[in-house]
């Protein structure tokens, strides 16, 4: 299925509260004639846009294109959470690279949380940026393995923002006996997403980059200066770089091997009287909770719960997002029962098999990366600058991050639907158990 013209208006954000809360930007241009550039990217999410405006400050003409608008794919609708560390934990990252190179992952994340602050206070970003993320055990028996980690982390990685939650504190943090335990992570944080997205594409426009929207590239020629084809115009560039993540289809079937998209979904409810709202979440952070189909929520600036959560066994969006996720939000809160849905939304992410960025080099001049596996605004923004980073010769954090493998799903293109189906009716058995 074509996920980028599947489920949405052509052109339009979908109607979520992060479009209906976005800063205004004027609408760029679509591309409309050929053009010759020094770097061309696909994609205006986080990774392209962090890209472009990495490749400009290094003096490069730079041309962004985007199907539809800035920020208009995962970037525009996610939960938010600018979490600590890769996808996987420390502990699996050893076991599948050894501690060395685990440790440089953690460094590369950590800098990636860094780095989406730098870039929100150089470019005065108004994106309700808050600290905190909530890791909530939703089993007694999970709670040990927390604590262990806490441990881990501070002792390993020197890394002290973290610290456990016992049954008893987590409880009076949410206004839920939903979990048993947890850990409290002050160096992660949240913010609005969408208005991350456009900042940083004012911010790359500010730095010279030429972006086109409601442009779709319909097709990639490598080559010494590689050609990149649109509707009506094309570009030719000495590199390029597909940062089309969830959305990336048959534009390149060697990425899209590597990256299946997923489809998750997210509803806002209206503002709550601030009383109740601190009664669900009393320090403000974003929780994340232990389930492999994962909830995950935070209040909004204007105290909105903002819910992610649901099961989804095909392409299609459910037709009735606020009824499909609301059920699982009565599950943690059901003293919301009578509180009113003013936002439901859906949004396609890129996961990889073993939950681990794909970066890769397609051509000597042509860069991907994607699969951030709901792990990507601070990553997606850090991989978008290694990229930037080999495009300008210094090619060793690309490389680092491109030698984690990330198999191929099995059963290629054909196969997408059945395969999602049933990995999400394991992990959904799972949860249960
Ligand atoms: C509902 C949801 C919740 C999430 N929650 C979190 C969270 O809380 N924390 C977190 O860290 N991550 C989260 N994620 C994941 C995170 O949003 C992504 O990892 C990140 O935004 C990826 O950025 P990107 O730039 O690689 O891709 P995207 O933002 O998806 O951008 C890809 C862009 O490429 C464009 N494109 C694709 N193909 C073409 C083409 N042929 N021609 C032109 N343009 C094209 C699309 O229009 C799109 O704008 C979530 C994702 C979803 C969907």
């Amino acid at each position: 299925m074509d996920l980028l013209n599947a489920n949405d208006r052509p052109g339009q954000y979908p109607e979520s509260y992060y479009a209906a809360t976005a800063n205004r930007v004027d609408a760029c241009p679509e591309l409309d004639a050929d053009t010759d550039c020094d770097v061309c990217i696909v994609g205006a999410g986080y990774t392209g846009l962090s890209a472009a405006l990495h490749c400009a400050e290094q003096g490069l003409d730079t041309v962004l294109l985007d199907a539809h608008r800035i920020g208009w794919g995962a970037s525009g609708r996610n939960g938010g959470q600018l979490g600590s560390g890769q996808r996987r934990d420390q502990e699996d990252l050893e076991a599948m690279v050894g501690a060395d190179k685990a440790h440089r992952l953690w460094d590369l994340a950590e800098e990636s949380k860094q780095l989406v602050h730098a870039l929100i206070d150089r470019h005065q970003i108004d994106c309700d940026i808050r600290p905190g993320i909530l890791y909530a055990d939703h089993r007694a028996r999970f709670v040990a393995g927390t604590r262990d980690y806490v441990n881990k982390l501070r002792s390993d990685y020197g890394y002290e923002k973290l610290r456990f939650v016992g049954s008893e504190e987590i409880r009076s943090i949410l206004g839920t006996d939903a979990y048993f335990g947890g850990m409290l992570d002050e160096g992660a944080g949240h913010l609005h997403p969408l208005n991350l997205a456009l900042g940083l594409g004012r911010a790359a426009a500010a730095a010279g980059v030429r972006i086109f929207e409601k442009t779709e590239v319909t097709g990639l020629e490598p080559g010494e200066k590689a050609r990149i084809n649109t509707r009506k115009g094309s570009v030719r560039a000495r590199f390029a770089l597909l940062a089309c993540n969830g959305y990336i289809g048959a534009l390149d079937a060697d990425v899209s091997g590597h990256v299946m998209p997923i489809n998750n979904f997210i509803i806002a409810t209206a503002p709550l009287p601030s009383d109740l709202a601190r009664s669900l979440i009393s320090n403000n952070a974003a929780v994340a909770d232990s389930r492999n189909v994962i909830n995950y929520y935070r209040l909004s600036a204007d105290n909105r719960l903002l819910f992610g959560g649901g099961e989804n066994y095909g392409y299609r969006f459910p037709p009735d997002i606020p009824a499909f996720v609301r059920k699982y939000m009565l599950r943690i809160y059901p003293q919301l029962e009578d509180t009113a849905i003013d936002f439901g939304w859906g949004g396609t992410l890129g996961i990889t098999v073993n939950r681990m960025p794909h970066l890769a080099r397609l051509a000597p001049n042509i860069l991907s990366a994607s699969g951030y596996s709901g792990h990507g605004v601070g990553m997606a923004t850090l991989c978008g600058k290694l990229a930037a980073e080999a495009i300008g010769g210094t090619a060793a954090r690309f490389d680092l991050m491109a030698s984690i493998p990330t198999p191929r799903f099995p059963g290629g293109g054909a196969l997408r639907t059945p395969l999602l189906a049933l990995a999400m009716v394991y992990y959904a058995l799972k949860d249960r158990l």
